[in-house]
């Protein structure tokens, strides 16, 4: 009689609504959007002030989450190459990833929702704290569909290819207003005012981490109540290099792939991620 009422339970349990009962967060950091980091020698990924901040911020993020009922929550060490947050320092009962993703950013592992932690916004917003799409230094706009984006956009789409949620942000004024500006029903914490690209007003690095805990647990109620973001049709990704990175005329590119301009290569595919694919997987 329990062998049977086990495998009813079992079989109830579809592989989408297991990954929603087990609840487990998907967190990416970055650097630019971390309380007190205003200058561009703070986001070396070895400064120390940067490793405390960011770690700080990390950890109130955990606990906000598993206080809100997260089963399990995973952070991703987005910034310059995962050499910032250390498992000696992070809470204990969170996992970290280092090193670089792939095309797909394990979106595709039944994560209940997704989380940007210490984000900026995309490259060319004014004002707003070292805004930038990808790389500062190698690409000066990026395009999709038409509109500007940056990691916030693209990587919110991405997840919403595989049908999760980005439910929560923490960063300045400008990457909360591009997060809402597509998924409004987000919980952000703004810990910063931008003044300019290297100015700012931030609130202390314990005001962050608080506000951070409260949203990071409110957000978990909204599970279910945010709509993943998800892009229909075609999808065309231009991508503006900088003048370092001109394009010769002579290269040749792969199906989908083409130079659009002097410094701009469009990647176009039938859906997002054929396009995403074709760009982030080259
Ligand atoms: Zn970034």
């Amino acid at each position: 009689m329990r062998f049977i009422a086990l495998s009813v339970t079992l079989l109830a349990c579809s592989a989408v609504a297991c990954a929603q009962s087990r609840k487990a967060v998907f967190i990416i950091t970055d650097a630019e959007g971390v309380a007190g980091i205003c200058r561009q020698s703070q986001t070396e990924p070895t400064n120390s002030e940067h490793q405390r901040l960011i770690t700080g911020e990390v950890n109130a993020a955990i606990r906000g989450f598993i206080q809100g009922g997260a089963s399990e929550v995973v952070v991703w060490d987005g910034h310059d190459g995962s050499q910032t947050l250390s498992v000696l320092t992070i809470e204990p009962d969170a996992k970290l990833i280092h090193g670089s993703l792939g095309a797909s950013m394990l979106l595709e592992r039944g994560w209940a929702a997704v989380a940007f932690l210490g984000q900026h916004a995309r490259a060319n917003r004014s004002p707003a704290v070292m805004a930038h799409s990808y790389s500062s230094l190698g690409i000066q706009k990026m395009i999709m569909n038409g509109k500007e984006v940056g990691e916030i956009e693209t990587r919110a789409a991405l997840a919403g290819w595989f049908g999760v949620p980005v439910i929560f942000l923490s960063g300045d004024q400008a990457a909360a207003e591009d997060l809402k500006a597509i998924v409004p029903e987000a919980e952000v914490a703004v810990v910063k005012e931008a003044f300019g690209y290297y100015a700012c007003m931030s609130v202390s690095a314990p005001a962050a981490q608080k506000l951070i805990q409260q949203k990071a647990r409110e957000s978990m109620a909204r599970i279910g109540q945010i709509k993943p973001y998800k892009i229909e049709g075609p999808v065309t990704l231009e991508i503006e290099v900088s003048t370092r990175s001109t394009l010769s005329p002579q290269t040749s590119y792969q199906p989908g792939v083409e130079r659009a301009g002097p410094r701009t290569l469009r990647y176009s595919g039938k859906d997002f991620m054929e396009a995403w694919t074709r760009y982030a997987g080259r």
